[in-house]
């Protein structure tokens, strides 16, 4: 339906989950896709599999999000070998969920540290590029925590509303040269990150849910294709919330 042929994705924590999705799906919209990973190769290797198998291209890309040389080397190589960087999805992410009294210095840095540090770090990695070409998408996973909070989340729900305000000001600041930054909002999702929710949590998300069930990755993915795609370009700034009604 959308044609991104010809362009060069970006897409953090590619190797599982939410990122997989994307990469499948912009891979299928025609973007050639490189899929970061942090640690987990095998992982980012079968998302590659899944996007070739498909008839698509992409490659791996290990570096860690929250390290800024290796965001800078990794993606100004890439950026090298391709000519240009025209799409980036930042959501490589981490949870670590606890009530504030529990909360420890290194849990607050850790989080913040790949969440938003990375965010930042990997948009200013691509945006000399799509500045260059006068076009690019920059959209970034946050969450409905971000707007709706969550007991037993308040490290991982303000990073997510960080990402908001990262959001809003880089949309104001490069709208000029032709780059498109939003994000997206995803409500509880099947992956990894939510496999070991306790079924009585799970109950009560699938209750708060007036679709009355829990997301699937490729239900995100869509937004994002749609936002990197030439059919968004008057849309900078927003937050397209995926999550069942969870949070209106
Ligand atoms: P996931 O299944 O836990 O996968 C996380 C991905 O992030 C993995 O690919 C992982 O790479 C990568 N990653 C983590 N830290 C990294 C780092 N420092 N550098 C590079 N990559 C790193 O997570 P998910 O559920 O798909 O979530 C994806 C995004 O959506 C996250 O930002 C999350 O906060 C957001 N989100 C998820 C939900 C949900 O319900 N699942 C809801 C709202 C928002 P490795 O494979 O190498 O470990």
């Amino acid at each position: 339906m959308f044609d991104l042929a010809g362009k060069i994705a970006v897409v953090t924590g590619g190797s599982r989950g939410i990122g997989r999705a994307v990469s499948i799906a912009l891979a299928g919209a025609g973007a050639h896709v490189l899929v970061n990973y942090r640690s987990n190769e095998e992982a980012a290797k079968e998302t590659l599999r899944l996007i070739e198998e498909a008839g698509g291209t992409g490659e791996a890309l290990g570096f860690d999000v929250a390290d800024s040389e290796s965001v800078e080397t990794a993606i100004r190589d890439a950026a090298k070998r391709h000519g240009h960087i025209d799409i980036l999805v930042n959501n490589a992410g981490i949870s670590i969920d606890q009530l504030l009294l529990r909360v420890s210095a290194k849990d607050l840095e850790m989080t913040w540290a790949t969440n938003v540090n990375g965010a930042i770090f990997c948009s200013k990695a691509c945006i000399r590029s799509m500045m260059r070409n006068k076009w690019g998408r920059i959209i970034s996973l946050s969450s409905v925590v971000a707007e709706s909070g969550n007991a037993g989340q308040v490290v991982y729900s303000s990073s997510k509303a960080a990402l908001l305000g990262m959001t809003r000001s880089l949309a104001r600041e490069y709208a000029s040269r032709g780059v498109t930054v939003n994000a997206v909002a995803p409500g509880f999702i099947e992956t990894d990150m939510t496999a070991d929710l306790p079924e009585t949590a799970r109950q009560g998300i699938v209750d708060q849910t007036p679709l009355g069930r829990i997301g699937r990755p490729e239900e995100v993915a869509a937004a994002v294709v749609f936002l990197a795609s030439e059919e968004a370009s008057y849309i900078t700034g927003q937050v397209v919330r995926v999550n069942g009604g969870m949070h209106v």
